[in-house]
């Protein structure tokens, strides 16, 4: 890509001024966000929040879709390009061990702590101006900018995506997600999935173990098998490296603890490399031979929860590995993009993490990419943060990658 003959510095220089100047109202909007929880399902506040900020900056349109994502466009034209944050966060589980408030946004230092503050937050907040600017800039022609900002990314990551897509309809031919990469670029992550393995066996009385079929004493050699599996998986991808499967959740049905149980369950975490699929996982289980022995049954898992607007969509817990190629045009924006707003050569980011990239690339094959502020060491704990000097350079990244994208 010839730099030079895209964008000119002139517009790259009002992108970063542009950025500079929105970064007060951005952290007051961050703050806003972070003081309204929003767990999964429970994301109505924030959601509403959203929707008056691109209100007040001039987005064309703003609406609610009737799982309760917030979409705000920008342009009309033929292309598509989406930028996407999921809008809820984990909760608090022991509050006291938190040193700031997690529900104010209080900041120290030049980093503003809060649930929600690295994953995704501060990545939101940025979008929603960051992509606002490119008005100033002049959206091109052939362009249709949105902005979602989904539910449910942390309880079923990528529904709400297989509802854009297959429900409201939205095309776009490529999407930006502000995953806290600490202004790196992700261009693939792991996918994972949720098994369910059962035994069954025969209730006895306690006091005649013999007598009876134990269902936990024959889920016992899968587990073992499972783990010995986890440390033979051999497809290798030289970015993600191999997946993984862990046993994460044990539960046994019987009358009484003064009775043998006649059935046992565990959940498998499964983590997808490039080269896995959901089916091959699960085949791979269902061919132990501990599992045969035991006429164990193997199972994917359904996610059917209500989202906060009522809206059950069921969808099978497979998450696929997704990966945008580095000589895709995405990933070339993507770095060309970055490596003028920072002023160097991005990082490559490897995720630990998942993201809605699993249906937008793991699904729906449309080139994807991760950049947003904040890191991800940082998520998911008591110390949730962002720099908020990352603020302006992510919502600089955000205004520029379109113009750079068709320039
Ligand atoms: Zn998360």
């Amino acid at each position: 890509m010839n730099e030079s003959s895209t964008v000119s510095t002139a517009v790259e220089a009002e992108a970063s001024r542009l950025a500079a100047d929105a970064t007060p109202a951005c952290i007051e909007f961050l703050r806003d966000l972070v003081a309204l929880p929003s767990p999964p399902r429970g994301e109505r506040l924030a959601c509403e929040r959203v929707m008056r900020e691109m209100e007040s900056l001039g987005f064309d349109e703003v609406l609610l879709d009737d799982m309760g994502n917030v979409l705000g466009r920008l342009g009309s034209g033929p292309r598509t390009i989406a930028f996407d944050s999921h809008i809820d966060t984990v909760g608090i589980s022991r509050p006291a061990l938190w040193r700031f408030d997690p529900f104010k946004g209080q900041t120290l230092g030049g980093t503003l702590f809060g649930r929600g503050a690295s994953d995704q937050k501060g990545g939101l907040a940025t979008l929603v101006h960051g992509v606002a600017q490119v008005a100033k800039l002049g959206i091109p022609e052939e362009l249709t900018l949105w902005v979602t900002a989904t539910v449910n990314g942390e309880d079923c990551v990528g529904l709400a995506w297989q509802y854009l897509i297959r429900e409201f309809g939205l095309d776009p031919e490529a999407v930006i997600i502000a995953l806290p990469s600490h202004l790196g670029i992700c261009r693939g992550q792991r996918g994972r999935l949720e098994i369910e393995v059962s035994t069954e066996g025969i209730s006895t009385h306690g006091s005649q173990p013999d007598r009876g079929a134990n269902a936990i004493v024959a889920m016992a050699p899968i587990i073992q098998a499972i783990t010995r599996m986890h440390g033979k998986l051999s497809q290798d991808h030289e970015m993600l490296g191999r997946g993984s499967a862990a046993v994460t959740g044990i539960s046994a049905d019987s009358p009484s603890f003064t009775a043998i149980p006649d059935g046992c369950t565990i959940r498998v975490d499964r983590r997808l490399t490039i080269g896995e699929t959901a089916q091959s996982a699960l085949e791979e289980v269902q061919a132990l031979p501990e599992v045969k022995a035991a006429g164990a049954e193997v199972r994917f898992l359904e996610y059917a929860e209500p989202s906060w607007r009522g809206l059950e969509y069921p969808t099978e817990k497979i998450f696929p590995a997704w990966e945008t190629p580095d000589d895709s045009h995405v990933f070339q924006a993507a770095q060309s993009t970055a490596r003028r707003v920072l002023g160097r050569e991005p990082r490559l980011h490897r995720s630990a993490f998942s993201s809605h990239g699993c249906a937008t690339k793991g699904l729906f094959n449309i080139p994807t990419i991760g950049f947003g502020p904040a890191n991800e060491k940082d998520s998911h704990t008591v110390n949730d943060q962002i720099s908020l000097a990352q603020l302006q350079p992510a919502m600089a990244f955000y205004s520029l990658f379109p113009l750079v994208y068709v320039g």
